[in-house]
């Protein structure tokens, strides 16, 4: 067992931790090698790697071996799969128990595993070649059994071994080739590519939850509309999120769009800036369009209150994949308010821009992001005539942002009016209150001033409000 004296300093870097974990595993006669993401992104030359190891050690034996190097207490929330998480640096990175086997129960968020005794075994049931590789990190030999080198340097994705057999295994895969594809821009090979394409509906079985942070990944990554592109032309789409079939059924958009409106929403996705909340509105803004159609005697189509329609079925396909009420909240907002923001025009007053304020909060600057996108995205690729525009808008919002929007308030309160007037609780108050609010943000009247506030008020009501 281990004899040299190999428990670590806190501040040891990374390179030294992975070796002092190597020689500790070594001595207590177990396998321990780098495997996964972590290979394919260094071979590609990215950085900052999450790290992932594959053993032949059994969870208790990591745990202990990573107690006696003193690497804090291990994350053991995984154990039951085989996974115990150390800390190294300022990461955690996971050590896996070599599996033979995992397979995922229809809706089931975690795998049924089988543990196994071999290297081989465990790069076997990976999902791709690019993901089946591993290093020795003691001499930093790469093990490559299944050709995943060749691969990542042909800029192919290939399933390991059968890819139908590895798709009926767990069905999100299909989903994860999709992502890897598109992040690396890589072509998937025919034969996986038919089996995605084929095995597509087996994604019925598979958590909401899973497809959920699968599509997050897509769209946080650097080209979405490379991921939305193989989701549809593999039939993934329909098959994951049904809701998102309407963006595929209008080709015809109107003279004054170019596009199609898959094409357009494409656009607008790649451009926002990738946070979640921005990328799924970017997705969504127009979804109602097909929905709310209607043609103008001359046959021009338009698109009535399509913000608000939308904004309905953006929450319903977001609550269906379980996203948490901040990011459906956040969604709603932007999708619901983006036309209100084309038809920004220079003459709005200071009142209207504050009104757009308070209703944005603290999406804001995301709603502009997602306005410039959406107007540039109709020219194909011309500089957007109306950027000017936004430019504008966006100069009137700094300047306001000055003057402290959330105190822009009724100065009553309810209770003050039920307690002056004597009334019980109704819509009255709400009138009475959106009207003083309305002078606040108007400049007809300070937040703070109460007199001249029960003037208004007094106003109203002898006008029966
Ligand atoms: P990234 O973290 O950049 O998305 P990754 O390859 O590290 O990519 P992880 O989900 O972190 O992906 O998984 C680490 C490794 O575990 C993968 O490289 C792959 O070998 C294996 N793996 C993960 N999920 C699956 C799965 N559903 N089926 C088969 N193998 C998987
Ligand atoms: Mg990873």
């Amino acid at each position: 067992m281990a004899n040299s004296n190999p428990t670590l300093p806190p501040s040891s870097d990374r390179a030294a931790i992975v070796e002092t974990l190597a020689r500790a595993f070594a001595d207590a006669g177990e396998e321990l090698f780098l495997v996964g993401g972590a290979i394919r992104d260094a071979l590609l030359g990215e950085q900052d790697l999450d790290l992932d190891f594959a053993t032949s050690a059994r969870p208790r034996t990591t745990v202990e071996i990573a107690e006696r190097l003193g690497l804090g207490s291990p994350y053991r929330v995984g154990e039951k799969y085989g996974t115990i998480g150390v800390r190294i640096g300022d990461r955690v990175a996971e050590i896996t128990t070599y599996r033979s086997k995992e397979m995922y129960e229809p809706g089931s968020r975690k795998p049924d595993v089988e543990f196994g005794t071999t290297l081989l075994q465990d790069l076997s049931r990976r999902d791709f070649t690019i993901n089946a590789m591993a290093r020795n990190p003691r001499d930093g030999t790469l093990l490559d059994p299944l050709g995943g080198e060749a691969d990542l340097s042909a800029g192919i994705l290939r399933a390991v071994g059968d890819p139908f057999e590895r798709f009926q295994e767990d069905p999100l895969r299909l989903l994860r080739g999709v992502r890897f594809a598109a992040r690396l821009g890589f072509t998937i090979e025919a034969e996986t590519w038919r089996a995605i394409a084929e095995t597509a509906g087996a994604l019925s079985s598979v958590s909401r939850e899973r497809i959920r942070d699968e599509y997050t990944r897509m769209l946080e990554g650097s080209r979405p509309s490379r991921a939305l592109t193989l989701l549809r032309e593999s039939g993934l789409l329909p098959a994951s999120v049904p809701g998102l079939i309407p963006l595929t059924q209008m080709t015809d958009h109107g003279p004054r769009h170019p596009l199609s409106l898959w094409d357009h929403t494409l656009q607008v996705v790649d451009a926002v800036p990738p946070t979640l909340a921005l990328r799924w509105a970017a997705v969504l803004h127009d979804i109602a369009k097909p929905a709310t159609r209607t043609h103008e005697p001359s046959g021009r189509p338009r698109f009535f209150h399509h913000e608000e329609v939308g904004a309905g079925m953006a929450r319903q396909i977001l609550s269906d994949l379980r996203y948490s009420g901040d990011v459906i909240d956040a969604v709603v907002l932007l999708v619901e308010t983006h036309m209100q923001l084309h038809s920004y025009t220079a003459d709005w007053t200071d009142g209207a821009v504050r009104r757009l304020m308070l209703r944005l909060g603290t999406r804001t600057a995301e709603a502009i992001m997602l306005a410039r996108a959406d107007a540039a995205g109709h020219t194909l690729g011309e500089p957007a005539h109306n950027a000017p525009k936004f430019d504008e808008l966006e100069a009137r919002i700094q300047r306001n942002q000055n003057e402290e929007i959330t105190r822009m308030r009724s100065p009553l309160t309810g209770n003050d009016l039920m307690s002056r007037y004597q009334r019980q609780p109704g819509p009255w108050i709400g009138k009475i209150k959106s009207a003083l609010e309305n002078a606040v943000i108007d400049g007809e009247l300070s937040p703070d001033d109460r007199e001249r506030a029960w003037r208004i008020a007094d106003a109203l009501v002898a006008r029966d409000v």
